[in-house]
């Protein structure tokens, strides 16, 4: 049914291991998904409500998206993914359906994570542009505001947002009881990148000559997504020299 589209659930298999990179990171994002469902006990006690919502922005392929699925994984919550262009462009109507039909298959499964992609395109700014479609970004982010309002009483529902554009996050959703921590996930840094080729050549059989330090050298500025095509590709080019061949050499990477 179309009421579905777009919308896939699942409690995620990927871990904090298998993501390299900034260590505060991670540790805030573990306090913040991890503590309120697996200490709720605790939170009552003191009187203290939970993070609603995260906003993880930063440029593209530095894996908004994975830490949001292995903070899913180490909740063992639901994971609900939402794409912001794909809510965008549905019919007049369709977008909001999906919004609210997502929020209430969250409650009904809790722990869960609701995980918006692109979410500047659903929360854009309001006003400004004199587009017709203007509206729908308008009804799609007053019916995400409702629904993260009526979060209050909802225990273990998290809201995670990615987008590579936060100064177009509208003001509202920034307000606290909304997205209440925003974390910037950069670009890998030299320890970051060694940890991400460390995680994606784990399957690859690699010969003894390959020194990722010194490729961790050569792959400034280089994205997480980078870094895993250049493994993928490492391996391409080794069958690419020999068919037969048994071991990906450093000449590959
Ligand atoms: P986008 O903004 O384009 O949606 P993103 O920031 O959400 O990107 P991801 O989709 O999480 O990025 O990452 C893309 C791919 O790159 C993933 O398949 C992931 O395996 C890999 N990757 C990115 N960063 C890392 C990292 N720090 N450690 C391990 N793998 C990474």
């Amino acid at each position: 049914p179309s009421i579905t589209r777009g919308v896939t659930v699942e409690i995620p298999k990927v871990t904090w291991e298998d993501i390299g990179g900034p260590k505060d990171l991670k540790k805030k994002l573990r306090q913040a998904v991890e503590w309120p469902i697996k200490h709720s006990a605790a939170f009552s006690r003191l009187g203290i409500s939970p993070v609603r919502g995260i906003l993880l922005h930063g440029p593209p392929g530095c894996s908004k998206t994975t830490l949001a699925k292995a903070a899913a994984h180490a909740a063992q919550a639901s994971f609900f993914s939402l794409s912001g262009a794909e809510l965008y462009s549905m019919y007049v109507g369709e977008g909001e359906a999906l919004l609210r039909n997502t929020f209430q298959r969250a409650r009904l499964v809790a722990p869960s994570i609701i995980f918006f992609d692109e979410a500047d395109v659903v929360a854009a700014k309001r006003g400004g542009s004199s587009s017709s479609n203007i509206t729908v970004g308008e009804r799609l982010l007053s019916t995400l505001l409702t629904e993260m309002d009526g979060l209050e009483e909802a225990k273990g529902i998290l809201v995670l947002a990615a987008t590579n554009r936060p100064h177009a996050i509208d003001a509202a959703l920034m307000r606290p009881g909304r997205f209440d921590l925003v974390l910037y996930v950069p670009l890998p840094d030299l320890e970051g990148r060694y940890e991400i080729l460390r995680v994606h050549t784990r399957n690859i059989k690699i010969g003894p000559d390959v020194d990722l330090k010194r490729i961790v050298e050569d792959t400034e500025l280089f994205t997480g997504a980078e870094l895993e095509g250049l493994c993928r590709e490492a391996g391409i080019v080794a069958l690419r020299e020999d068919i037969t061949a048994t071991v990906v050499c450093d000449r590959h990477f």
